[in-house]
């Protein structure tokens, strides 16, 4: 089998076995981009690696000598060469990239004799040395692993004790020093020499590499992404190229595109001078890429080119990875680059506007969850100008937050789950912190810069964060941070802007989102794409309204319980509730007839010709009743009974399961006044506005909970009765249809027989969940985080629609229904209608409409269009 392939002979493609970095290293040499040469070990290799118990076989190790023989060839300059030695980069580099998680050395081939050469070689001791003791750090803490800390620790000692500033102002002989302490520290933590053998370096870094594949950090963030244990990690042979040998040298990280805003523009970051990972380390504060024209404006343009030249061929917005080595260019990684979900959009439709993707491309490019971020508030203007602004960071990751302020992960994720809304605030993060990342609302930092880890991490996660506050001093040990002469202490609140970088104490008010032109641009082609319907489930004006401007087709459910719980009809309601004649029910029905006519109004005007899907009272009745002794008594004064009286009622209507009992339909059956009232509320109010404004309304009666169909034959009936009767006598004419929701699995079976007396089906995916299981969605909390650690479900039924099994109902469903009748107009108003995954399902079982919340309208605009595509 073949485990090795140098840069020339792989491509992009490869990137199962090559890795990400490995593949495109591969592809930028190939396409004539300068990357210094190296080889790439396979992922097959450390799956083979780790399945012998973490052994380099001698066929293996062969090999790599093999090719790196080669690499001198193409240097002209020997590995452990004494006067001038090839260095190389051991670089990990997975298959999907994970951030941080893998480790690299550098300057590897290094010893106590060539070190010397190298110095006399380049006539630059200072650089010679200090890539020596960053092999050594590296080394001491990738493959030997001593915390990287007890090496800084060194360091600062120096620089403190010389008062500097840098590492830059490090001297030759306070290299000479450090890199003693750090061959002593490596003795004495782990009784052994730093190796001097540049051969034995290699082997033992290649198998450190290999085995952090499953180190707990990189366990952790394979879990926390759902990416897979056995893809294994391939590792990068690479010829060093030296940004840390004087000012003519350097090294940076760059977007192609703005990663925040999506601005065609490249963004990036670079520090004279420096090596690897310093400018991501928030070790000095980085130099932005366009001061690279001013410095060294050739240089400026070739990188400029590149970047054209890399967008062009990977049809992507690029993360690239570069370093100058004395004037000259190279570039040591690219990859797809992260970016916000206002960035993606931009980008989408910037790209396909420049020609560069096309319309399908630029859809699927965007994940439909992500664009939720963008739906989502920020600061009021008037708010904000009046707000307490304490520092200015890097808008590192766009939102608004607010929250109290915790220091540590541990700390933020307690608050978190007691349900407290918290800043997490650090000097700069790390992946140990990934987890208070998840659960804050926004992230601080007072380090690092727009590529730092808080940064990287934030922006993935669609999560607010401002890095890089300076003005920001932050005690971790004794959880304060201060700010000129202020103290925040853990628990107070603070306001992050990460569209800006302002940060504010206190709270600062929220507003609604407004949409970009480009955000439009990008529905309006999901638009012409998808097949389903969109509709939103809303039960006011307003809910109506915000729809709208997301862009529902119609409303899927309005639910009129809703309506009932409004303090001032509240009363009505109970008055009906307790009502012991048919005449009381009716008198008490009469005083909500009105509320309930003004509700659909408003609907309706909203709403205008849109079809308005509202649905049949459906909770059981004591929903409406209190349950505490005060509120009984309370009550039963307002209504004039004694509370014996009520108590009795409240008693009579307790259930043993009230999800399976007295509700939906069922009240319609025995109430049939509730119904007539809604009946009446609905056309009545669908008459007063198509006179009143001429619109065309288009009510769609709900009858909820249906398992047999002779309830529908009865409250059908009795709905066109009250609805016929109206109408005829009335000037304006509309037409209304009458449907069902199929919830209840008898429903599903029996479809057909439903089917004949239904105008259409909505599937209740929320009780047919939970009836098609067994069991209650306010009950299941209880045990289904223990199904999915133990993966009896994949996924929690009542956030993904469960395709197999209720899917199958729906399936079989929808096909009875159309049988019986094929215009019968189907889709799905729980839940599910806004997830994507289930959004696809429904489009493959042919639904005409799924309808969702509000703000999940786009969401599901977009999935659908990607499901079409
Ligand atoms: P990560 O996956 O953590 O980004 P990398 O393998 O990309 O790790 O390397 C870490 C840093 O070292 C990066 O800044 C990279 O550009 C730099 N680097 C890697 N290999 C070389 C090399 N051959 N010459 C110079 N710099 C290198
Ligand atoms: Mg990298
Ligand atoms: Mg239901």
């Amino acid at each position: 089998k073949k485990y090795i392939y140098a840069f020339e002979e792989g491509k992009k493609e490869m990137k199962s076995i090559l890795g990400g970095k490995g593949a495109n290293l591969a592809e930028m040499s190939n396409i004539g981009l300068p990357v210094p040469p190296g080889f790439t070990i396979t992922t097959e290799a450390c799956i083979h690696y780790i399945e012998i118990g973490e052994k380099l076989e001698e066929s293996l190790q062969e090999n790599i000598f093999k090719y790196l023989k080669d690499l001198e060839k193409k240097n002209e300059k020997n590995f452990g060469d004494l006067e001038d030695p090839l260095l190389v980069s051991v670089r990990s580099g997975a298959v999907i990239s994970m951030p941080g998680m893998m480790d690299t050395i550098l300057n590897l081939g290094l010893n106590d004799k060539s070190v010397e050469g190298l110095a006399k070689k380049t006539n630059n001791p200072r650089f010679a040395y200090d890539s020596y003791r960053r092999l050594i750090q590296m080394f001491g803490n990738v493959v030997l692993g001593i915390p990287g800390y007890e090496f800084d620790n060194f360091l600062e000692k120096t620089k403190d004790q010389k008062n500097y500033d840098n590492d830059t102002d490090l001297t030759v002989a306070d290299l000479k020093q450090i890199i003693s302490d750090f061959k002593e520290l490596i003795k004495e933590r782990k009784d052994i020499e730093f190796p001097q053998k540049p051969e034995e370096q290699l082997l033992m870094a290649v198998k450190a590499v290999f085995s952090s594949w499953n180190n707990s950090r990189a366990i952790s963030y394979r879990n926390i992404n759902d990416i897979p244990h056995d893809l294994g990690t391939a590792v990068n042979i690479q010829t060093m190229v030296f940004g840390n040998i004087g000012e003519s040298s350097g090294t940076g990280v760059a977007f192609t595109r703005n990663p925040a805003t999506g601005e065609n523009k490249v963004f990036g970051e670079f520090l004279l001078n420096a090596q690897g990972e310093d400018v991501v380390a928030g070790i000095r504060t980085p130099k932005s890429i366009s001061e690279l024209n001013n410095l060294m404006p050739d240089v400026y343009d070739e990188f400029m080119q590149v970047t054209k030249t890399l967008e062009e061929h990977y049809h992507d917005m690029q993360d690239i990875e570069f370093t100058i080595q004395e004037g000259d260019l190279y570039l040591l990684q690219t990859r797809t680059g992260k970016r916000t979900a206002d960035a993606a959009v931009n980008i989408a439709v910037d790209m396909e506007e420049e020609g560069l993707i096309d319309k399908e491309t630029a859809i699927t490019r965007i994940d439909p969850e992500d664009i939720s971020q963008l739906l989502h508030p920020n600061f009021k203007e008037d708010e904000l100008e009046k707000a307490d602004l304490l520092a200015k960071g890097l808008a590192a990751s766009p939102g608004a937050a607010t929250g109290k302020v915790y220091f540590t992960s541990e700390e933020a994720v307690a608050a978190a789950e007691d349900g407290e809304e918290v800043i997490l605030v650090r000097k700069e993060t790390s992946p140990e912190d990934i987890e208070g990342m998840v659960k804050a609302q926004g992230i601080l930092t007072s380090r690092g810069g727009m590529t730092s880890h808080a940064a990287v991490v934030a922006r993935g996660m669609g999560k607010c964060c401002v890095a890089g506050a300076g003005e920001i001093q932050v005690d971790e040990a004794e959880k304060k941070f201060f700010v000129n002469d202020r103290v925040f202490n853990e628990g107070d609140y603070i306001s992050l802007n990460g569209s800006t970088g302002e940060v504010y104490a206190g709270i600062v008010a929220t507003t609604d989102a407004n949409l970009s032109d480009n955000f439009k641009m990008l529905m309006s082609w999901s638009d012409e794409y998808r097949k389903l319907g969109v509709y939103t489930n809303a039960d006011t004006p307003h809910d109506a309204e915000v729809a709208i401007g997301f862009g529902a087709e119609g409303i899927g459910l309005c639910r009129t319980e809703h309506m009932f719980f409004d303090s001032e009809r509240i009363i009505s309601v109970r008055e009906m509730i307790v009502a012991d004649s048919k005449k009381k029910r009716e008198k008490a029905l009469a005083k909500l007839f009105p509320y309930q006519k003004d509700d659909f109004k408003g609907i309706f005007k909203v709403m205008q010709d849109k079809s308005v899907t509202i649905r049949l009272l459906d909770p059981p009745l004591h929903e409406f009743l209190p349950q505490t002794d005060r509120d009984i008594k309370a009550l039963a004064e307002q209504l004039s009974i004694p509370v014996e009286e009520l108590r009795r009622v409240i008693g009579e209507l307790e259930e043993m399961n009230p999800m399976l009992g007295h509700r939906g339909c069922r009240l319609g059956i025995t109430y049939p006044e509730i119904y007539e009232m809604q009946v009446k509320a609905i056309i009545s109010a669908a008459l007063e506005v198509k006179a009143e404004k001429g619109y065309d309304v288009k009510a769609e009666i709900m009858i909820p909970l249906v398992g047999s169909e002779k309830e529908l034959v009865i409250l059908r009936e009795k709905a066109e009765q009250v609805a016929d009767q109206l109408i005829a006598e009335s000037e304006a004419k509309i037409s209304y249809r009458i449907g069902t929701m199929i919830e209840i699995p008898r429903a599903a079976l029996l479809a057909d027989t439903i089917a004949r007396h239904a105008d259409f089906f909505s599937f209740g995916t929320n009780d047919l969940t939970q009836m098609t299981y067994g069991f209650s969605r306010d009950d299941a909390g209880k045990f289904i985080s223990k199904y999915l650690d133990q993966e009896i479900f994949a996924k929690d039924p009542f956030a993904v629609l469960d395709q197999q099994g209720v899917g199958k109902l729906i399936k079989m469903a929808v096909k009875l229904g159309r049988q019986e009748k094929p215009e019968l107009k189907v889709g799905i108003c729980g839940e599910h209608g806004g997830e994507p995954a289930s959004i696809d399902f429904c489009h493959r079982t042919k639904l005409n409409y799924v309808s969702c919340s509000p703000y999940r309208v786009p969401i599901a605009r977009l999935a659908a269009a990607q499901s079409a595509i």
